[in-house]
């Protein structure tokens, strides 16, 4: 009997994950069986030890310090949606709005990245060509973009060829790959730009040239028009929680049922018997688990493991996917360590300069509760797809790239208080060239079973608040063929 169909018993979900993506999927999952008046039986099935993926706060000696993400965005509101249904309203904190700009490496040196310009958007161009990013030649061929026409071509183009073809290679060198590097921590020759970027082609598509389209843009009247002025990120649409971003994850959890979710509980096969057969669960340790649905909600390459006997295929689609390591080091210093003024959020660091860190985040001056008063918090970003060794370096190696840049780039002396080293090893998704046609066939080859789902960071969009919303919609599939499977039994 196809347990799908079976309504003498509670339908049995499985996610593997406890992540932002899996909490998310079981929330959702819960609150359509719960509107349903179905009985559903949840488990959540972690391999580690803590929910949360990559999201990991640490508590110390006054510090909240963030080992992963330390902030969403809200104009995709799906996260800050999230955060209200869950009681979390009143625990959203902005950045701080007398410093809402970053600083980017020239010639060792920190200069503020040109008021208006976002990612590789100008919206105001007096700054640019102020600004001692660029050389005059730098300036001059940016400018150009006013003349240079629209390609007609088809094609996908990586982020990089897009930038060198309309703002020049200095822009794209100076500006654009650091600013770019620390949210993809991503090499630009291999980022497909309608993967990650889209809406930058968009704006070739309709206005032609970026610096027309930054312009009309900042003359649209309304509330948007002063965050346009920031520099680097729109850092007043970004929020954190004041108890640390943990708090979102740890609320999920709270919200499911007691018991469903296992910590300690690492998967290591799903497969089935018979195309409309239940799933199989296999633990590394302990009893298979029968599931009616099953969501994979883990990196790809560790989905591309678990699903290897079941569908190769499949499983080599997955692997396809690219990841990036890298080691994020927060460390706290007493205010008077640090000679720089940290009159902004932060520091990215061009490849071209050739040091050996991706950036710099002040995160105490962002979010100023992270430390207590005559501290500073930093949070140092090592790795990515361009410096892949850094993740392999030991703790000590770690402690002394971070003192050394820190204190070339912004005069910090002594002993810092503490050094705090975290590794993502493999956990962030490279949306490459041809990435949207290999998730395309990765949903193709999955469109062959029923109730098997992928949800997770590696497929529709990198940050908070594309996860969550992801991880809604596969949820809502899953209930709808539950619910149809069930109907289609009665
Ligand atoms: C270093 C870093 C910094 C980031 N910073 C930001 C930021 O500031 N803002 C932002 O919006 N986004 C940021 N992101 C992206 C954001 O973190 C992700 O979008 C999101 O948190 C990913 O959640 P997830 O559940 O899909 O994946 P993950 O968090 O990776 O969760 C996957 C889970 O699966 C578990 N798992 C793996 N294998 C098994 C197994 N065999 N059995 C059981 N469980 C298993 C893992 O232990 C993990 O808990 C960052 C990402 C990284 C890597």
């Amino acid at each position: 009997m196809e347990r799908g169909g079976d309504q003498s018993r509670p339908a049995r979900v499985v996610i593997i994950g406890a992540g932002l993506s899996g909490l998310t999927a079981g929330r959702r999952v819960m609150e359509r069986f719960r509107a349903l008046r179905r009985p559903v039986e949840l488990l959540v099935l972690e391999a580690r030890d803590r929910v949360g993926g990559v999201i990991w706060t640490d508590r110390f000696d006054g510090f909240t310090v963030e080992c992963g993400p330390d902030s969403f965005i809200t104009n995709k509101p799906w996260a800050l949606d999230l955060c209200h249904q869950l009681g979390l309203g009143d625990q959203l904190i902005e950045t701080d709005a007398g410093r809402r700009r970053s600083f980017v490496v020239r010639g060792g040196k920190l200069a503020p990245v040109p008021e208006g310009f976002v990612l590789m958007a100008p919206h105001r161009l007096s700054p640019i060509l102020t600004s001692p990013i660029l050389s005059w030649r730098g300036r001059i061929r940016f400018l150009m973009d006013l003349l240079i026409p629209r390609r007609d071509d088809d094609g996908e183009e990586s982020l990089a060829s897009f930038v060198r073809r309309r703002l020049g290679r200095e822009a794209l060198d100076r500006l654009v790959q650091p600013l770019v590097a620390g949210i993809y921590t991503a090499d630009p020759n291999d980022l497909s730009l309608k993967a990650t970027l889209p809406q930058f082609l968009a704006m070739e598509r309709e206005h032609r040239s970026l610096i027309l389209a930054g312009w009309r843009e900042s003359r649209r009247k309304g509330p948007r028009a002063l965050e346009l002025r920031a520099s680097g990120a729109r850092y007043g649409m970004f929020v954190s929680l004041a108890p640390g971003m943990d708090a979102l994850p740890n609320a999920l959890a709270a919200a499911l049922p007691e018991g469903s979710v296992q910590l300690e509980t690492a998967v290591r096969r799903v497969s089935r018997n018979e195309p409309d057969s239940n799933w199989l669960v296999e633990l590394l340790d302990g009893p298979a688990i029968e599931a009616d649905a099953v969501v994979l909600a883990t990196e790809a390459h560790v989905a591309a493991r678990l699903l290897d006997a079941q569908d190769p295929a499949l499983a080599h689609q997955l692997r396809a996917i690219p990841y990036a390591s890298s080691v994020i080091v927060n460390v706290g210093y007493r205010r008077d360590q640090i000679s720089h003024p940290l009159d902004g959020f932060g520091v990215v660091v061009p490849a071209v300069e050739g040091r050996s860190i991706l950036a710099a985040s002040f995160l105490s001056v962002k979010f100023p509760s992270r430390a207590p008063a005559g501290t500073v918090c930093i949070r140092v970003f090592l790795g990515g797809a361009m410096d892949p060794g850094k993740i392999d370096l030991d703790d000590d190696a770690v402690k002394g790239i971070v003192e050394r840049e820190l204190a070339e780039l912004l005069g910090a002396t002594g002993e810092p208080l503490f050094c705090r080293i975290s590794r993502h090893p493999r956990a962030m998704p490279q949306y490459n060239l041809g990435h949207l046609d290999r998730v395309a066939a990765i949903r193709r080859c999955l469109s062959r079973y029923n109730r098997l789902y992928l949800a997770g960071v590696a497929y529709d969009g990198v940050g908070i608040p594309d996860c969550v919303h992801a991880a809604s919609t596969t949820a809502d599939q899953l209930v709808d063929a539950l619910t149809k499977a069930a109907a289609n039994a009665a």
